[in-house]
């Protein structure tokens, strides 16, 4: 029988995620909870219901089907019970505008790789590949590691963006089947990062060392990629930091920005969830060319080589 896994997304046509034109596949389940992610469904592991109140027209439709008793009216509105929900679908295939979402589809294999080989064209003329993303793929290590080995079957570039939380065998049988790395450093300090991702960092740091000491990819395919949120983990200390840390690997790695950006932020409504950087206590702020430029030219100071990818 077929490994399956739990994806959220297939995304075509990505020029952002590695070498080329690439297909992104998005896995769900992490176990960070950065308070600027941009795809909170990708964290939980397992399907879940996005209700989009401004699209619901108040038909009623989900109530009548729902088998849970999770979608019910009360004073001439539609009531979504999260703790009933079953992740079912059934609101979701009768819902006439939308307003239900279900997200997160166990799938096998060869249904992503089918979907993958569609595009074999685009990966051929411009050196394109796989991305796998999510999430975090490691947290479904057989399947990702199962995808990215058939995709190197079919001679497939393989790229991984992960926040290398997982133990050292883990990274390392990925690696295997990769190509091309990206792993992003939100903070230097363990304390901080706890606060930021809910997890510490140590064991990040540690594999990124690893990943490298141990030449699990190629150093010119290894990508770091730092988040940039303003008054949240940008302070000058913070990224000196960030820099020195990737001075001490003594490798030429490529370091890549990541603006902070608000497209994500809807969803966290649509999940019965609270965005956390809307607390004003974060002070947040979407950053302009000029501020980038600036944290740009602070770090190539520092003696770290920006790239964009
Ligand atoms: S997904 Fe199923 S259980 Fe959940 S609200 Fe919709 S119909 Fe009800
Ligand atoms: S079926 Fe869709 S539009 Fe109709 S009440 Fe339910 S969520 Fe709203």
């Amino acid at each position: 029988m077929q490994i399956k896994g739990l994806i959220f997304n297939i995304q075509k046509y990505s020029i952002h995620d590695g070498p080329g034109i690439r297909t992104l596949v998005f896995v769900k389940g992490c176990p960070l909870r950065c308070l600027w992610c941009c795809n909170p469904e990708g964290q939980t592991p397992q399907p879940e219901i996005m209700y989009y109140r401004n699209l619901c027209v108040s038909c009623g439709m989900c109530t009548k089907v729902c088998p849970r008793g999770a979608s019910v009216f009360r004073d001439n509105s539609v009531v979504y019970n999260r703790e009933l929900c079953t992740s079912c679908g059934a609101c979701v295939r009768v819902c006439p505008t939308g307003a239900r979402k279900l997200v997160g589809k166990y799938v096998t294999v060869d249904e992503v790789l089918s979907e993958v080989l569609k595009d074999m064209k685009f990966y051929v003329r411009s050196g394109g590949g796989l991305t796998v993303g999510g999430g975090e793929p490691l947290t479904q290590h057989e399947f990702v590691k199962e995808l990215l080995r058939r995709a190197k079957e079919y001679a497939i570039h393989t790229a991984v963006e992960t926040s290398l939380y997982a133990g050292p065998h883990i990274v390392k049988e990925v690696l295997r089947h990769t190509d091309y790395l990206f792993v992003d450093i939100k903070h230097v300090d363990p304390t901080k990062h706890l606060e930021l991702t809910g997890v510490s960092n140590e064991l990040i740091l540690s594999n990124i060392r690893y990943v490298l000491s141990e030449s699990l990819v190629d150093v010119s395919s290894f990508v770091i990629r730092i988040p940039i949120i303003p008054s949240v983990n940008d302070d000058y200390g913070s990224l000196r930091g960030i820099a020195e840390f990737i001075r001490s690997l003594k490798h030429e790695v490529s370091v890549e920005l990541l603006p902070y950006h608000e497209l994500g932020k809807h969803k966290y409504e649509a999940l019965g969830r609270e965005y956390a950087l809307s607390n004003p206590i974060w002070k947040v702020f979407i950053p302009s060319k000029e501020y980038l430029e600036s944290i740009s030219k602070f770090l190539t100071s520092l003696g770290v080589k920006l790239v964009s990818t």
